[in-house]
Order: C-alpha cells, then sequence, then structure tokens
C-alpha cells in the first residue's frame, strides 16, 4: 500500500487526462458565520488510478464525493475531468457529462422498486435518449460480469443486499464512465458481502481505467485500494 500525499503531482503528469482537484472549499451559510466543510482539497489521479478516502462521520467525505460528481458545486476551488472543468458547463451539458461520464455507487442502492435489475442497469441510458439492443446485450453482460445473469429478471425486493448493490455497480458502469464515485458502497452489508462488492468494484473499474474513488469508514474497505487519504474536519491527511 503506498499513501498519497494530497497535493501530489507524480500521479497526473498530464492535467488534461484524469482528475484534477484543485484547493476544493466547501461551505453553508448559517444565521452566524459561514459552515466549513472542506477546507482546501487538492488531489490528482490518472485513468486506472483506485482511492480510498477514509475519514469519520461528519467529516466532509460526501460533501467531497458530490462535488467530484458535479451533485454539488465547490464554493472556491476548481475540479476538471480529463480536461474539462464540469462546473463551467451550462445545466443542459452538465447534465449530459455527469451522465455520461459518472458513474455513482450509493450506501443504499438506489434501485427502483417496480424495474427489474435488467431494466434497473439501463435505467442509465435513459438520459441519453432510448434504449436499443445493444444497451440492452451490454445490461446483460454486466450483470454477468458481476454475478447475477440469472436475476436479470427479479425486482430488488428478491434479491439481497449484495445483490442489489451488485446491480448497482451494473448500473453505474453502464456508460463506461471515466470516473466512477462510491459513497459508502459497503456500509448496508456485512463484513463478507461487503469483501465482495469491494473486490468487485475495483476488479471491474481496473478492467474500464475507470478513476475509482470510494469513501467509506470501512478500513476493510480501504485495504482493498492501491491509494489511500485519510479526512479530517473537512481536509486531507
Ligand atoms: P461525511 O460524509 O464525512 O459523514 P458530510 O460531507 O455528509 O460528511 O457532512 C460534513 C458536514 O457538512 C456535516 O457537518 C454536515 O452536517 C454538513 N453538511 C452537509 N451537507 C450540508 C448542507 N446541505 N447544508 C448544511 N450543512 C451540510
Ligand atoms: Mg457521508
Amino acid at each position: 500500500m503506498t499513501a498519497l500525499s494530497p497535493q501530489s503531482s507524480v500521479l497526473s503528469p498530464d492535467a488534461s487526462s484524469g482528475l484534477v482537484i484543485n484547493n476544493v472549499t466547501k461551505e453553508y451559510p448559517t444565521p452566524a458565520e459561514p459552515l466549513v466543510v472542506l477546507r482546501g482539497v487538492s488531489f490528482s489521479l490518472a485513468p486506472g488510478d483506485r482511492l480510498a478516502i477514509v475519514g469519520p462521520s461528519g467529516s466532509g467525505k460526501s460533501t467531497l464525493l458530490n462535488i467530484l460528481g458535479t451533485l454539488d458545486a465547490p464554493t472556491a476551488g476548481t475540479v476538471t475531468l480529463n480536461g474539462v472543468d464540469p462546473f463551467s458547463l451550462s445545466a443542459k451539458e452538465l447534465a449530459k457529462f455527469r451522465g455520461s461520464r459518472v458513474g455513482f455507487v450509493f450506501q443504499d442502492h438506489h434501485l427502483l422498486p417496480q424495474c427489474n435489475a435488467l431494466e434497473n442497469v439501463l435505467i442509465a441510458r435513459l438520459a441519453s435518449g432510448g434504449v436499443n439492443k445493444l444497451d440492452a446485450d451490454r445490461a446483460a453482460e454486466l450483470l454477468q460480469q458481476v454475478g447475477l445473469r440469472d436475476r436479470a429478471t427479479h425486482l430488488p425486493a428478491e434479491l439481497s443486499g449484495g445483490e442489489r448493490q451488485r446491480v448497482a455497480i451494473a448500473r453505474a458502469l453502464m456508460n463506461s464512465p471515466q470516473l466512477v464515485l462510491c459513497d459508502e458502497p459497503t456500509g448496508n452489508l456485512d463484513t463478507h458481502t461487503g469483501r465482495i462488492i469491494g473486490e468487485l468494484l475495483t476488479r471491474l473499474a481496473a478492467q474500464s481505467q475507470a478513476i475509482l474513488v470510494a469513501v467509506t469508514h470501512s478500513a476493510a474497505l480501504a485495504e482493498m485500494f492501491p491509494r489511500k487519504m485519510g479526512m479530517v474536519d473537512g481536509k486531507l491527511t
């Protein structure tokens, strides 16, 4: 395991490829002084890099992940993914950017209860228009890769927690994203299932050369990542 210096530049020799985070801060206004949640976060990751960020509850992990995934904007600082600053895009371009370049896996699977496993993976395609035969084939292939070939027509209620999270991983990878973000992906799972999910995530992300960033308070999950950073009170350590 190698530690990663927060300011490391070795990881991204070329700023136009990979994920570059520079001095990101996030504050929320309050009636008194602003609540500062992120205090100048900087790092760079190259395609294929896998990073776990570990820290206690309330340290700002989800806030950082949401900014990396463009679900939330920083108060200051910059984010670029393969040379594109998503926060300079129009709302429409930003939605397209997020849908095509970023995959999310949350603690809770966020599957649609009325859709079966295959349909839930295909949901990822809806934002980009219709779903065709090739999409259906790819979704079925991804379900096979996460070990759920025989569960394609099962509803989420008919799947175990670990199986639901595998569907969520397949959905996150459906559009071949450049960046896969995971927020406590094993937080609802037992240790054994969590290990299986962690292995799947790291293997499939490596296979597609996506950048994988997971935030977690699980030391066991973080151990599976070649690179680790700590987050304490809005700062990387
Ligand atoms: P973690 O994921 O590490 O548990 P979060 O990023 O969710 O931490 O939250 C960090 C801090 O930011 C917490 O104190 C939380 O209350 C605060 N926070 C998060 N989102 C908001 C928001 N939308 N408005 C105000 N405060 C927020
Ligand atoms: Mg969180």
